[in-house]
């Protein structure tokens, strides 16, 4: 961190910054020119937060040098990360295609998804049991019945679950039965639950929030990180704008942008990007030659009849015609769909 100095600042003024500095355990490293006094902090000072300085007499500017988050970032992690789960490597030449509706609704339709899923040649299912919805008048998920039903799909058919947890009391509970724990837009940045994920060793799908900068979405990775959980993936769903022709705006930008400044796996989610079943394939293909790691796909069966977000998931024939064309684009990236 550089704390720069009013060109009017007091002596006095410098000296308690000096003394502030040395109160939190960091040397200041003082530089007096012409016309600006500057002081730079050395250490790992992320600990330490722009407020402590900003309000001070006689500073003008705090700069930070270092990103807030570390464990995270490439800075201090420069190879990129692979998180091994269900027999897939998330990272580097792979693209993971995680495919399962939306919701757990029946036995029928969630065999039916693990059955395609696994002629496919894939090994990961999603699938929601808890369900964060919008309207309290929503369908809810049907809970531990869900994850039973899940589980014992994904086990006829070789396959590992990832499903979404909404509040740190069913970590237990869903750890028992998901092989990655979800954890959805509208939780990115409840700090009671991304602690309680940072406790387990289990892999998490981390979202980022409709509103969530890039910034945030790796300060709540760094939360589980910090736990002691590096099993961490990224998964980038859409954010809100003014453009209401889609469900929210897919960043593709987003999948570089976090590459560069981090070394988790980052995924797509074009359903929940797009929100309509027409523009799924389109945005699954862009995602795989921006160099996402993988995508977050819903399917049913009848999606005129799902309890949850059928307008934006694939019918079956729909979704096997986008894994053809997957697969015949990803040879060309150098990348194996898993
Ligand atoms: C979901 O994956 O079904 C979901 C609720 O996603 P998001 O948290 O991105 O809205
Ligand atoms: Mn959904």
């Amino acid at each position: 961190m550089i704390l720069i100095f009013r060109q009017d600042a007091t002596e006095e003024q410098i000296q308690a910054a000096l003394r502030k500095i040395e109160s939190l355990g960091y040397t200041p490293h003082l530089s007096r020119g012409a016309l600006k006094t500057i002081c730079g902090i050395t250490g790992d000072d992320r600990a330490i937060a722009e407020s402590e300085f900003d309000q001070l007499p006689g500073i003008e500017t705090v700069l930070r040098v270092l990103k807030p988050y570390k464990l995270a970032s490439r800075e201090f992690h420069p190879d990129p990360t692979r998180v091994e789960v269900g027999g897939v490597s998330i990272g580097p030449g792979c693209f993971a295609v995680i495919a399962g509706p939306c919701s757990v609704e029946t036995e029928e339709q969630v065999e039916s998804s693990a059955a395609l899923a696994e002629r496919m040649g894939l090994s990961l299912m999603r699938g929601g049991a808890f369900k964060p919805r919008s309207s309290p008048y929503s369908f809810q998920g049907l809970g531990e019945q869900g994850l039973e039903i899940l589980s014992a799909a994904a086990r006829r058919h070789g396959l590992t679950v990832v499903t979404e947890i909404m509040s740190e009391h069913d970590v237990d509970l869903a750890g028992r039965y998901a092989g990655v724990f979800q954890l959805g837009a509208r939780n990115m940045q409840n700090s009671a639950l991304l602690k309680a994920i940072g406790e387990t060793r289990k892999p998490v799908l981390l979202k980022r929030s409709m509103m969530g900068t890039i910034e945030e979405l790796l300060l709540s990775a760094e939360y589980i990180m910090k736990g002691g959980n590096s099993r961490v993936i990224l998964c980038e769903r859409g954010i809100r704008t003014f453009e209401t022709q889609t469900r929210n705006t897919l960043d593709i930008a987003a999948v570089p942008v976090i590459k560069r400044l981090s070394h988790l796996p980052i995924l797509v989610d074009p359903s929940h990007a797009m929100g309509d079943w027409h523009y799924v394939a389109s945005a699954s293909l862009a995602a795989l030659a921006a160099g996402a790691d993988g995508i977050l796909i819903e399917i049913h069966p009848d999606p005129s009849m799902a309890k949850s977000d059928g307008k934006q998931s694939l019918n079956y024939p729909h979704f096997e015609e986008l894994m053809g064309r997957l697969r015949a684009l990803a040879p060309h990236l150098g990348v194996e769909i898993r």
